[in-house]
């Protein structure tokens, strides 16, 4: 039985998402978030709303939820040339893929948050990545998941299970999935607190929470509460 996960958070909608079912299906769980150098700090900010937030707004999760750990990697900024963490602007790469992207960085993310769960002595590993939604991040895709699962477990000598809830699902059914777990209230704190766009705008509200509203991160998740909200029984 797996009754104890480490949540990859970064404050955005998905791994909030994801927060919410791992603290409704596991007994215990804690956080991991990166600082890689970020332009916005914005993000983790969020980070902490959003933990503040859920134990505030639903106490039975509270007491399942633990320690929120932040792990700096600096380093990232120095093997990548992105507009993450210098100053140019967000743009998409003849190869199809965003200059935001920093290759095989999921990979790293979850063998760093797999030592750290091996010293907590926490089970699942848990993260938002996606296949449907398609943002070309190879690293993201299931077939990455599963091998990382097997190279894990067998290079720690420690069973790992890594826990993909919304890899087979699109924007819209992370929204409803939000509903089923944690109810209205769980859609609004998503909508207030999470911080998804890419240039850090916290200026603009929108329906679906604040953004620029036109970088591809605000486009993906206006849409999705679009399609999600069209769904929804009219009052
Ligand atoms: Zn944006």
């Amino acid at each position: 039985m797996h009754t104890t996960a480490l949540v990859l958070f970064s404050g955005g909608q998905d791994s909030t998402t994801c927060l919410a079912q791992a603290l409704s299906k596991y007994e215990r769980v804690e956080t991991v978030g990166f600082d890689y150098g970020q332009r916005h700090s914005v993000e983790l900010q969020a980070r902490l709303v959003v933990l503040q937030q859920i134990r505030l707004q639903f106490p039975q999760w509270a007491q399942r939820l633990g320690e929120d750990h932040v792990l700096d990697l600096a380093v990232l900024g120095q093997v990548s040339e992105t507009s993450l963490t210098r100053d140019t602007a967000f743009k998409m790469e003849s190869s199809g893929l965003p200059n935001t992207f920093v290759p095989g960085r999921n990979l790293l993310f979850l063998t760093l948050a797999a030592a750290l769960a091996y010293r907590r002595g926490l089970q699942v590993l848990v993260t938002g990545v996606c296949e449907t939604d398609f943002s070309g991040y190879p690293d993201c895709r299931d077939d990455s998941m599963k091998a990382m699962q097997l190279a894990l477990s067998l290079g720690m000598d420690k069973r790992f299970l890594i826990d993909t809830p919304l890899m087979w699902i699109d924007k819209a059914a992370t929204w409803a999935l939000a509903e089923a777990l944690g109810g209205q209230a769980l859609v609004d704190l998503i909508i207030e607190h999470t911080h998804t766009c890419y240039l850090g705008d916290r200026e603009h509200r929108h329906d679906w929470g604040y953004g620029c509203g036109q970088c591809p991160a605000c486009e993906l998740r206006a849409r999705g509460f679009v399609a999600y909200s069209a769904g929804l029984p009219k009052p």
